[in-house]
């Protein structure tokens, strides 16, 4: 029970198959309070009710700041603080750097950065009063490598600028007792993914994996775990890397 009696926020929890909705699953079965936010009510409802009737289900666009708000002020009147964020929600468009439009720059950052920032202050003021609190960022490969097999460069500007946003926040917070860690998972098989890959390009792919698999869900769902819960007390400002070994 790793998290026994936390109240712990996943973004982006609601997709079936996504890394949210396993870490979410994760925390409860470890004793959070889960608060799942994604854009649809009725999935996130229904995401939460799935895990048992003390968590949480809302609807809020992470990128819009009174969605956010108004998202924030019902776990507070719920639960009455905030122990853990998960900056999961995230989109990718796969396109080549000439085809990248203002639109869809502005819809891949908005969702990755612009969301990463809100939600993040929206709960500090309330982990700063308890002295306490984790956020974990998810960043990507795509950040680190320059590029994924379906984000585009924009894409990996976001997931980069979430690792640069995440270290400075967990610089500035520290004193606080806030830690801030960024995980970076390479290919895993969930919806963003689904479909994507024709044979060869997943052959390609696993010849550049020494663990010789695309990843789960679950196995960021164990990273998130470390990192929202004491287990990782003396950790802030790191990425760990969940990518079977991809960067070797
Ligand atoms: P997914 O599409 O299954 O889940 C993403 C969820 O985010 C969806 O439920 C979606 O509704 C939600 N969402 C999108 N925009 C939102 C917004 N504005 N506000 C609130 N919710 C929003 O994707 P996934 O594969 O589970 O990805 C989860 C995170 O992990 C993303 O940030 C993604 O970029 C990152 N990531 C995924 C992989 C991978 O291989 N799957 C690799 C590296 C990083």
């Amino acid at each position: 029970m790793l998290l026994k009696d936390k109240v712990a926020i996943v973004t982006g929890a609601a997709s079936p198959r996504g890394l949210g909705r396993s870490t979410a699953k994760l925390f409860a079965e470890n004793g959070a309070k889960v608060v799942i936010i994604d854009l649809n009510e009725e999935a996130s409802v229904l995401a939460a009710k799935e895990l048992g009737a003390e968590h949480l289900g809302l609807a809020a666009n992470v990128a819009d700041e009174k969605d956010v708000e108004r998202a924030i002020e019902q776990v507070i009147a719920k639960y009455g603080r905030v122990d853990v964020l998960v900056n999961n929600a995230g989109i990718s468009q796969p396109l080549k750097i000439m085809d990248i439009k203002r639109a869809n720059y502005d819809a891949v950052l908005d969702v990755s950065l612009r969301g990463t920032l809100l939600m993040s202050q929206a709960v500090i003021p309330f982990m700063r009063k308890q002295k306490s609190g984790s956020i974990v960022c998810i960043s990507s490969v795509s950040a680190q490598r320059g590029g994924g097999i379906f984000g585009g460069p924009h894409y990996s500007a976001a997931k980069a600028g979430v690792l640069g946003l995440a270290r400075a926040m967990a610089r500035e917070l520290g004193p606080d007792s806030i830690r801030v860690n960024c995980i970076a998972p390479g290919l895993i098989q969930t919806d963003i993914t689904a479909g994507k890959l024709s044979d060869e390009q997943r052959l390609n792919i696993l010849t550049g994996i020494p663990l010789n698999r695309l990843g789960d869900a679950i196995d960021v769902a164990r990273a998130a775990l470390f990192l929202a819960s004491d287990l990782s007390s003396y950790s802030t400002g790191i990425t760990l890397d969940v990518n079977g070994g991809m960067l070797i």
